[in-house]
């Protein structure tokens, strides 16, 4: 994790200041949006949400979000077109206010919620976007991106609702791939097992329901006379079990959701969708 996602939402020392954009990472966040932080030089970051033709900008009024909270100026926040570099057309969204910092940062959540939601769909798809300034939308938006994260997809503009298609790149490293999906094909209850058909990035760093330890600590107790090992490599976590008559000796593929096994040998050619 870098500096900076970690001063937005890692685990701060007990004797640390937040900094004011953690506060309003946190709010977004619980908004359905996700914010990403981007370095403007200096010691300057601002956080950015990619949004159809361009991008919302949302930092203090002197271009920080990394100051300390006791620190703030008030927040404020602008669209820019992707065909302006230079950002000298700003849209606004949310204007300086004279609030206290958590209520302009609410307030500024808020606005940028709204615009979202009053702004023309980013993708083709004829359909209003999901309003999520509504506590309900915000909330499935917020499990939404929790299932994202899980699956190492990163979304490119805001949840548009679960049967929408959804801009989405791979987060793994050494994958390129971009595309569309629908969040409902996604949920972990529909037995979705992996990130998206085709990735050629590292080993799954998700975290998985069980440990390997826990995992072999529950099929030892379950079948004491039976050897099992489990690996990861590219295909991701395996688990092989060796039992008499050696023909019965099996390696198969262990789904995220831990719910599924995907017979790899003794029959190789039987490889995963
Ligand atoms: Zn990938």
């Amino acid at each position: 994790m870098s500096e900076i996602d970690r001063l937005l939402h890692g685990v701060l020392a007990a004797d640390e200041t937040p900094v004011a954009g953690r506060r309003l990472y946190t709010v977004l966040r619980a908004r359905g949006i996700t914010a990403i932080p981007e370095y403007t030089g200096g010691n300057f970051w601002v956080l950015t949400i990619p949004f159809g033709s361009g991008t919302i900008w949302a930092s203090d009024l002197y271009s920080h979000i990394a100051k300390p909270f006791t620190e703030h100026p008030g927040w404020i926040a602008n669209f820019y077109h992707r065909d302006d570099e230079t950002r000298e057309f700003p849209i606004t969204v949310y204007e300086l206010s004279d609030l206290a910092f958590a209520a302009d940062t609410d307030a500024c959540a808020d606005a940028i919620a709204e615009w979202i939601a009053a702004s023309p769909y980013p993708s083709t798809a004829a359909r209003m976007p999901l309003n999520l300034s509504t506590q309900r939308n915000a909330d499935s938006a917020t499990r939404a991106l929790a299932r994202l994260e899980e699956l190492e997809l990163i979304p490119l503009h805001p949840y548009p609702g679960s049967d929408v298609h959804w801009d989405l790149t791979c987060g793994r490293t050494g994958c390129s791939w971009s595309g569309r999906l629908f969040y409902s094909h996604l949920r972990a209850s529909r037995g979705h097992d992996r990130r998206h058909v085709g990735c050629t990035g590292t080993p799954s760093t998700c975290n998985p329901r069980l440990t390997d330890a826990e995992l072999l600590q529950r099929l030892t107790t379950l079948f004491p006379n039976t050897a099992f090992t489990i690996t990861t490599d590219q295909r991701g976590r395996a688990i092989t079990w060796t039992d008499d008559p050696a023909e019965r000796h099996l390696t198969a593929l262990i789904g995220s959701s831990q719910g599924t096994l995907h017979r790899l040998s003794p029959s190789p050619d039987a490889q995963i969708p």
